[in-house]
């Protein structure tokens, strides 16, 4: 793919990009002033979070002052699509409290009369509440998954935890009720689609930078945005290329040498510090 124009606008997956669990990745603060004059959507498959508390995170973490706007989690695509499909909607929910809002802010929880049965991740699965799913699934509602991840990396008192993700959660609804769950998260198109008209660029205007090969990297290369793999989060150094996914138009160690190459191709965009550019 042409990567011979610098980026216009960035999409940006955080957890192995920005941080990874509670620890910030070498050269993310450093990325993120020398590309502060871009438009940037932060994009990320976990519902969990509102995108006020992410924003809340990532200043937490000393990244600096990412307005919550920016920010464009499943949870908040998922509500936006639900609000075009039918205005107005109802929904049951099953997953984290950050999901029951910020799908309220688009629609009305209605767990007797819900147009959809949307699982998220986190708590809230139990044989209640995949019962009382299966039933509206049944009397019609439809089925939303806000990301088809199999498993999710977590850290808790410092300990490195793996998670079931919004696809293991998925799967339960699903296999009972026999429907095919409509996908939001990364690696399908809608989230990106989403983060384009934010950014109100065209997808070969933009680069997508993230640490999965199979999510970040398959699903932008499919809309025509350009791809930047970095390797500090789910796929390290040296890890072969897996088979049959689209090669990134980058593929680096971190993010500062990807910065370090950026610079070299286009060293008036990305040079100087931001005050100093005119
Ligand atoms: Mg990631």
């Amino acid at each position: 793919m042409n990567a011979t124009n610098p980026p216009r606008g960035l999409l940006l997956d955080m957890d192995g990009v920005l941080y990874h669990g509670e620890r910030v990745l070498p050269h993310a603060r450093a990325f993120l002033e020398a590309t502060a004059r871009l438009p940037r959507v932060f994009v990320t498959n976990n519902p969990i979070r509102t995108p006020a508390e992410v924003a809340a995170r990532l200043r937490d973490l000393g990244l600096g002052e990412i307005p919550a706007g920016d920010i464009l989690t499943s949870g908040v695509a998922a509500a936006r699509w639900l609000a075009k499909e039918r205005p107005g909607f109802r929904f049951y929910a099953v997953g984290a409290d950050g999901l029951h809002r910020v799908l309220a802010e688009q629609g009305t929880e209605d767990p007797e009369a819900a147009d959809f049965v949307v699982v998220g991740e986190g708590p809230g699965l139990d044989y209640d509440t995949l019962t009382h799913g299966l039933h509206l699934l049944l009397k019609g509602a439809r089925l939303i998954s806000t990301n088809p991840d199999a498993t999710v990396d977590a850290v808790r008192d410092g300990e490195h935890l793996v998670l079931p993700g919004g696809g293991a959660l998925v799967a339960p609804f699903a296999v009972a009720s026999g429907q095919t769950p409509v996908p939001i998260g990364k690696p399908e198109p809608l989230l990106y689609e989403m983060a384009l008209e934010r950014l109100g660029l065209s997808a070969a205007d933009c680069v997508m930078v993230g640490d999965r090969p199979d999510t970040d990297i398959a699903g932008a290369a499919r809309l025509g945005i350009r791809t930047a793999l970095v390797r500090s989060g789910r796929f390290a150094p040296g890890e072969p290329w897996p088979e049959g996914l689209p090669r990134p138009d980058w593929d680096q160690p971190d993010l500062g040498a990807l910065l370090a190459d950026w610079r070299a191709r286009w060293p008036k965009r990305f040079d100087a510090p931001a005050e100093m550019q005119g």
